[in-house]
């Protein structure tokens, strides 16, 4: 112990930059999927889903709390869609026994006969078959297309208990950890599988089977037909899925995504993966090595946004996919700073930051709020537009784009594979721009959050 001590005084006085110690949140809860999907020729699913859960915080364990965003697409949940989701759930098992549960919305609750301790687990496994709403919202069909996105049983983080928040529509109200998944696919013969893992290929099949690590979901889209461009960078595959659209205009898309995703991996740090899937098709959104970028919230856009969006869309592949944070209650760190980031790429020969300063006519709130004391129309402008403004203001004052290329740079390596939260970024910003208070924080971010602090 005292050698260790004594390095470590001997690593700060040789080093002064290591002086800075990241301190994530605790995910409080570790997993490893393994998935089996299938659909028939008549866009029925069955999925059997088998997850093993690590208690990694310091509490142990009565019952798990799940998500199962599904169910927010039934008859029951959602009587406005016209083709609302079917849902039946065949078995759930603790340890390989049969188990009771509770589902109401999103929320599934499984008690646990026997408690599991902080560093004990428990194999948690859900057999259902369902079908796809139409008129869903990331989980839906799309013309003859499928995107399925949190179609499976997620495990939340365990912070002071199951950190599970009720579903919404606007925004992201799940949040999951960084997880291991094994999958195997069987689909019908006449659709391409675009998926988060490295091993979709196309033309051609998919070898069915698949695994990723460090990832914090499974997207998955089943296309009829599409027409595809691919572009290699860095090792990467980048393919860009289109229907409609000409070969022209995916040409430029794929052009834009290879030039952005260039200036993120040389800015910001490498990408994990091997694959990174653009569909043309559903709302703007992000999964880890696949993004949708069709509309957002419903409105149609225009060619000009969809590649913005894209742009947006893989900036989140580093702030969301590799530096996490929980969607409800710190979205702008992942959604103002992607936003941020965007604006950095095309900027490319400024010096400054360029933003738009807000009205005032706007009810003064902070950025960090949780999702549900937002009113959805004004949600937006706090979480993407006030915290980018803000940022920008605070790099133009301490060296422009340059600092914010460095600082984001140094924040990736920091806390590539943590949670941060909005106390923790503060902290960071603090020391990196050597600022002695919290005045550039006041009035769009509300500090002390973090308990012990
Ligand atoms: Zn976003």
């Amino acid at each position: 112990m005292w050698f260790l001590y004594v390095l470590s005084i001997i690593i700060l006085i040789g080093c002064s930059d290591v002086v800075f110690n990241p301190q994530e949140v605790p995910a409080g809860s570790q997993s490893d999927y393994n998935m089996k999907l299938s659909m028939d020729t008549n866009g029925r699913f069955s999925a059997d889903v088998s997850i093993d859960i690590l208690n990694v915080s310091n509490e142990k364990w009565d019952e798990l709390k799940l998500y199962f965003i599904p169910n927010m697409f039934t008859s029951e949940n959602a009587p406005q869609l016209n083709t609302p989701s079917e849902i039946g759930i065949e078995s759930v098992k603790i340890d390989n026994i049969d188990s009771s549960y509770s589902l109401e919305k999103d929320t599934l609750k499984v008690p646990l006969k026997s408690s599991v301790s902080p560093n004990g687990s428990v194999k948690f496994q859900m057999k259902y078959h369902f079908t796809v709403p139409s008129d869903g919202f990331r989980f839906e069909k799309i013309d003859s297309n499928y995107h399925l996105a949190q179609w499976y049983p997620m495990v939340p983080t365990y912070q002071k208990g199951w950190n599970k928040q009720a579903y919404r529509s606007k925004g992201e109200t799940y949040h999951t950890t960084f997880s291991n998944f094994n999958g195997t696919f069987d689909i019908p013969k006449d659709y391409t599988l675009v998926t988060t893992f490295d091993e979709d290929s196309y033309p051609g099949r998919s070898s069915n089977s698949f695994k990723i690590e460090n990832v914090k979901e499974i997207f998955v889209a089943i296309l009829k037909d599409p027409k595809v461009i691919q572009k290699e960078s860095n090792n990467v595959n980048i393919r860009v899925f289109g229907k409609d659209e000409s070969e022209e205009f995916l040409d430029e898309v794929a052009e834009t995504a290879v030039e952005s995703f260039n200036y993120f991996q040389r800015n910001i740090g490498p990408y994990p993966h091997k694959q990174l899937d653009i569909i043309l098709d559903g709302p703007g959104m992000e999964y880890p090595g696949a993004v949708t970028a069709g509309s957002i919230y419903g409105r149609s856009v225009t060619n000009k946004e969809i590649k913005t969006i894209v742009i947006h869309e893989i900036a989140h592949q580093w702030f969301y996919g590799m530096v996490s944070n929980d969607p409800y209650t710190d979205a702008w760190l992942d959604e103002g700073i992607a936003e941020f980031a965007t604006y950095l790429f095309l900027m490319p020969n400024e010096k400054e930051i360029r933003y738009l300063d807000l009205s005032d006519s706007e009810e003064p709130m902070p950025s960090n709020l949780p999702l549900h004391e937002y009113s959805k129309s004004l949600q937006s402008n706090y979480i993407y537009g006030q915290s980018f403004t803000n940022l920008a203001k605070i790099f133009n004052q301490h060296g422009g784009k340059q600092t914010a290329e460095d600082f984001f740079k140094r924040y990736f390596t920091l806390y590539k594979y943590k949670e941060v939260d909005t106390d923790e970024f503060v902290r960071f910003m603090k020391f990196y721009l050597e600022l002695e208070d919290d005045a550039l924080f006041e009035g769009w971010l509300e500090l002390g959050n973090t308990e012990n602090e």
